[in-house]
């Protein structure tokens, strides 16, 4: 769909020993539907953590280096645009791929999360489709 993309190439060679469901998918998102959708998406195939807000979001990333994190954009304390330069400065997850996940696709945040150096771009609402599509492009089966 239009509000799916991969802003940089992914580096997953690495990662594809590891069987799928020890993979950590790490969740930053304040909305407790949304949370639940994520879960009841992923929650079969990945280890899942979740964060209600950027400070905690990027605390847990630096306590458990998950393996992607899906970072909503308006979050309590510390905005995703921030944790995501945060943890893109930082040599314990600089590494991970951040799929910046926004209600907000027409405002420019599609420019401003490839400045954070995101790598990928999700607009809200998506299709369970597009989440799991994204989602395996960094987490390969
Ligand atoms: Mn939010």
């Amino acid at each position: 769909g239009r509000g799916i993309d991969v802003l940089l190439p992914c580096s997953v060679a690495s990662r594809r020993a590891i069987p799928m469901d020890q993979r950590t998918v790490l969740t930053i998102e304040d909305n407790e539907y949304n949370r639940k959708i994520v879960r009841k998406l992923l929650g079969t195939s990945y280890r899942l953590i979740e964060a209600v807000d950027g400070e905690a979001g990027v605390a847990l990333a630096f306590a458990e280096v998950p393996d992607l994190i899906l970072m909503d954009v308006q979050l309590p304390k510390m905005s995703g645009l921030e944790a995501t330069r945060i943890l893109r400065a930082d040599a314990r997850t600089k590494h991970i791929p951040i799929v910046i996940i926004t209600s907000f696709a027409l405002s420019g945040d599609r420019e401003r999360a490839a400045d954070t150096g995101a790598a990928g771009y999700l607009a809200k609402p998506y299709s369970p489709g597009e989440l799991l599509a994204l989602v395996r492009k960094f987490l390969p089966e």
